[in-house]
């Protein structure tokens, strides 16, 4: 059983304010009969809910993952009108958005969802989820400037926690080199700032990893449904 403003909420009606306002307002039913309490707990499989005399429709929860290309938005909406991670939703009728974001410049993995609870969950600060870039750098960051981003590395929002870095290839020339970071907060621009902060070009980025899911073999441009031990492991 679950609170009937929490329901009304997760099928989309309206937030969860606006909802309760809904119901206090006697604008609900629930098996035909009149509930303005905010304290009801429905069945929402079972019971037959009515808002403003239309039946609603209980929103399937589905989490993806999308392989986010170069140069696409990663909000639901751009007022600029460039392309977003939206544009690239085929086939979802469900209202997902994405889970934190990836600068426009950024490619690689971001997750979608329609379940706001567990989009919070993941986004908040307390909850440390790996996530793991490949840096692609112009010139090769020697080992004592990868041990400071490893033990934290001052910002101008605060020190870095510490990060696990490693590299993944570095040309002999000393040209340019793919570095392998895993940090553990989402601060925004973090990765970037980090490596401006060891005066190491940035000349691409790449999220490979978010917690349990691993972008893998995922196109550019394509999305696939999370598997149930990808979910249970993020939650
Ligand atoms: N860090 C960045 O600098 N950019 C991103 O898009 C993600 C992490």
């Amino acid at each position: 059983m679950e609170r009937l403003q929490k329901v009304l909420a997760a099928a989309g009606i309206a937030s969860r304010r606006k909802c309760e306002e809904i119901i206090t307002q006697g604008r609900v039913t629930v098996n035909g009969k009149p509930v303005t309490e905010l304290g009801a707990k429905v069945d929402p499989t079972s019971d037959e809910i009515v808002v403003d005399g239309k039946k609603i429709a209980l929103q399937q929860k589905i989490y993806l993952a999308f392989h986010k290309p170069k140069g696409v938005i990663s909000s639901a909406k751009d007022p600029e009108g460039r392309q977003t991670v939206m544009d690239y939703m085929h086939g979802i009728k469900e209202r997902v958005y994405p889970v934190g974001r990836l600068d426009y410049e950024t490619e690689g993995l971001i997750l979608l969802t329609n379940d706001g609870e567990f989009a919070n969950l993941l986004m908040h600060p307390k909850f440390h989820v790996p996530k793991t870039y490949m840096v692609h750098t112009k010139g090769v960051p020697h080992g004592a400037l990868l041990d400071k981003l490893r033990t934290g590395i001052e910002l101008e929002d605060g020190m870095t926690a510490p990060a696990e870095v490693e590299y993944a290839d570095a040309d002999p020339d000393g040209k340019e080199a793919i570095v392998q970071i895993t940090i553990t907060e989402g601060r925004n621009r973090q990765v970037r700032r980090m490596f401006e902060a060891i005066r190491t070009p940035v000349v691409r980025l790449k999220r490979i990893r978010f917690g349990s899911v691993f972008l893998g073999g995922l196109q550019r441009g394509k999305y696939r449904h999370l598997t149930k031990a990808e979910l249970a492991e993020l939650r």
